[in-house]
Formats: structure tokens, C-alpha cells, sequence
């Protein structure tokens, strides 16, 4: 029978270590793995290491770090159960691991770089459980969710399905203009108000569902118009814009403001039984301007309250603009950046179109002049300049 002693000299015999140095060198190198158990995790752990306890490890490892042939240093506390973890992982056909000799406790003694992680409660651990499973969220990825800032323009058809799939999803801090009450004509599609709160201030509406639905949720509300003279202010401090509003002048607007404060805005806009998504990433992609140069004249451009739109519609178009203001705070997948996604409910099909950067472009273009925030009027030309 072997003895404790016999099994972890078998398991060194056939692994490699590594000094804590080595590593510290070439932490760009290295995905670090911490097999230890949770709650000396909590105490402190290597910045940016993959978390799962040893008791987890054959059953967790594959999700969490798919690539089988990727750099992998493996630590405990001491350098024991690291070195069974990375025999383990070696059996489970991970090719390049090694084992952190002395584990942290020597990493911390030798004065390396450490931090005491910042952990989710039992009770978010419970509500973001299926995005923890993705390794691409995971727990960094639901803190960066939780950390984020997404301004919604307006609550209306597209603000009211994103507002809800962005709170479902933990955005920490979602914002919400709007500066009407909700009227039993907004519930044919928008989601976010009920018969109740008829008369209700839509940003107090809102609010309340979201709320209710997500206590991390932090909601900050604005009931005003957003013109030049409040734009810059309101959308300070925002990670990402998503855009609901549905007039040619405040498009240009929020353009402008986004260009000039570097923040991305997920563009959305419906009509009838068709809509369309893209996404405005000031100075990488398009702008709006590009896309759209000029307004149609205005008697071929309805506004939302003059056209019909189908009751879902927005839901779907609103869904997806959520998604991609996911993936704008998580940098993950292939954003809409200079791709215009139309949908059409009547044929269920889904297009894309190239939507390129114009080099001419008055906002973004190489030879474009200071950014001036102006109000339009409904022809887009701007009134006396506003800030
Ligand atoms: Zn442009």
C-alpha cells in the first residue's frame, strides 16, 4: 500500500515544477490555475488566476480552460495538491502544465504581486449560475457586468426589453431618459409599464420593474428632454449608449456626444415589420454620420409616433441590442461594428450589410473639424450651438 508520501513523490516524478519567479516573469505566458479550496481563495489569490478548488478540478477544468495545449501553472498553498492537480490535468490530456513550487504562501513570502479577490455573494453565485458556466463570462466577466454602465435612450419599445435583459443580466448601472408617461398606447410593445402605472412617469416605471426584477440593479434616472445643453453631462461616465430613440435630430445628437466622449452607442431603430441593429464605435467603426449622412426628407422619415410597428418587433430588435452591449462590456464575439443587421418578421430573415468608415465624414473623418454639440431641428441643421 502506498503511503500520502509515496503517491505525491509518484505524481513529482512525473510532472514539472516551476519557482515562483519563473512564473512572475512571464505571467503573460502563463494561464495560472488556484486549486484551492474557496475560502482561501477569498483571502487573496494571484491577480487574474483561474479559480477551481482541486475537488472540482476533473469535472470544472474543461469549461473553464478549453484549450488543452495553452501554457498552464498550476497553484496551491503549498505546493502539494498543485502538484496532484497538474498530474490530474496531464492525465485529462492538457499538454503544457506545471506546478508552482512552494504554491502561494512562498509566492507571498518571496513578495510577488497578490490581491484579495473580490467575490459575489451566495446569492449572486445563485442568480448568474448559468453565466458563471460560460468561460467566457464566468466570475471576472459577471464582476466586469456588475461594474458596467449602460445609459438607455428612452423606455419606450426598444429601452424596455433591453432595460430588462441588461438588469436579468447584472449590468450594475443602468440609466434611463425618457420624459413621458406611460399611456395604455405604449403597451402594445413596451414591456416595461403596466396597466397600473398609467399616468406614471416612464423612468419611475421603469425603474420599479427593474428593481423588482434585480436588486444589484442600480437605476438612475434623467425625466428631461436630451438636448445640447444636457448631453455631455448625462452620458458621462457610461460604458456603452444604447440607442431607442427614434427621430432623425436626436440621432445626430447622441452621435456627436458619443464621438466626442469616446463611448460606444448600440444604434436600433424600427418600422412597420422591419428593424435593424448596428454599432457606432467612435473613431474604430462608422458613425452614425457615415451611415446616414443626411436625413430623408421629413415627409419620408415617420417618426414611432406617427408609423405602425408590430407588437414584437421592438422586443426582438431591443434583444438584440442588449446582446451586443454584452458584448461591448465583456469584448467578446464580433460586435456589429461596420455591419448593419436588419431583420424583416414577415419572412423571418435576418440580413447584414458592410457599413463602411467615410473618410469625408463631417463627424468622424480625417479631415472633420472640432465636434460641436448643436440642437437640430427636424431637417438636422443645427440652431445656435448649444455648449
Ligand atoms: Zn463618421
Amino acid at each position: 500500500m502506498s503511503s500520502p508520501r509515496d503517491l505525491l513523490n509518484a505524481a513529482k516524478a512525473e510532472i514539472r515544477e516551476i519557482d515562483p519567479h519563473e512564473v512572475a516573469g512571464r505571467l503573460d505566458h502563463f494561464t495560472l490555475l488556484d486549486v484551492r479550496e474557496n475560502d482561501e481563495y477569498e483571502q487573496g489569490t494571484i491577480p487574474g488566476a483561474v479559480h477551481v478548488p482541486r475537488g472540482n478540478l476533473e469535472f470544472s477544468i474543461e469549461g473553464r480552460l478549453p484549450d488543452k495545449h495553452a501554457p498552464i501553472a498550476v497553484y496551491c498553498a503549498g505546493g502539494v495538491r498543485s502538484a496532484f492537480a497538474t498530474k490530474t490535468l496531464q492525465d485529462l490530456g492538457y499538454s503544457d502544465v506545471v506546478s508552482i513550487t512552494g504554491g502561494f504562501n512562498k509566492w507571498k513570502d518571496d513578495g510577488l504581486t497578490w490581491a484579495t479577490p473580490r467575490t459575489m455573494t451566495a446569492e449572486q453565485r445563485v442568480r448568474y449560475h448559468r453565466h458563471l458556466l460560460l468561460p467566457e463570462v464566468g466570475e471576472a466577466g459577471q464582476q466586469k457586468l456588475l461594474d458596467s454602465k449602460v445609459l438607455l435612450l428612452g423606455a419606450g419599445g426598444l429601452g424596455s426589453p433591453a432595460a430588462l435583459c441588461l438588469a436579468a443580466a447584472g449590468v450594475g448601472t443602468i440609466g434611463i431618459i425618457d420624459m413621458d408617461v406611460v399611456d395604455s398606447s405604449n403597451l402594445q410593445r413596451q414591456i416595461l409599464h403596466n396597466m397600473d402605472r398609467l399616468g406614471m412617469r416612464k423612468v419611475d416605471s421603469a425603474r420599479m420593474t427593474v428593481e423588482a426584477m434585480n436588486p444589484d440593479v442600480t437605476v438612475k434616472t434623467y425625466d428631461t428632454r436630451l438636448g445640447a445643453d444636457n448631453i455631455l453631462d448625462i452620458i458621462d461616465g457610461y460604458d456603452v449608449i444604447l440607442d431607442g430613440t427614434d427621430n432623425f435630430p436626436t440621432r445626430y445628437l447622441v452621435n456627436d456626444a458619443a464621438l466626442l466622449k469616446g463611448i460606444p452607442v448600440v444604434h436600433g431603430s424600427i418600422f412597420r415589420f422591419e428593424g435593424q441593429v448596428t454599432v457606432f464605435n467612435p473613431y474604430v467603426g462608422p458613425c452614425y454620420r457615415c451611415m446616414i449622412p443626411e436625413p430623408p426628407p421629413a415627409e419620408l422619415a415617420p417618426s414611432c409616433a406617427e408609423a405602425g410597428v408590430l407588437g414584437v418587433l421592438p422586443g426582438i430588435i431591443g434583444s438584440i441590442q442588449a446582446i451586443e452591449t454584452i458584448k461591448l462590456i465583456l469584448e467578446m464575439g464580433d460586435p456589429l461594428v461596420g455591419r448593419l443587421l436588419t431583420y424583416d418578421s414577415m419572412d423571418q430573415s435576418f440580413r447584414t450589410f458592410k457599413v463602411r468608415r467615410d473618410p469625408q465624414c463631417p463627424a468622424c473623418g480625417e479631415n472633420a473639424g472640432p465636434i460641436v454639440i448643436a440642437e437640430y431641428d427636424d431637417l438636422c441643421m443645427p440652431h445656435a450651438v448649444g455648449v
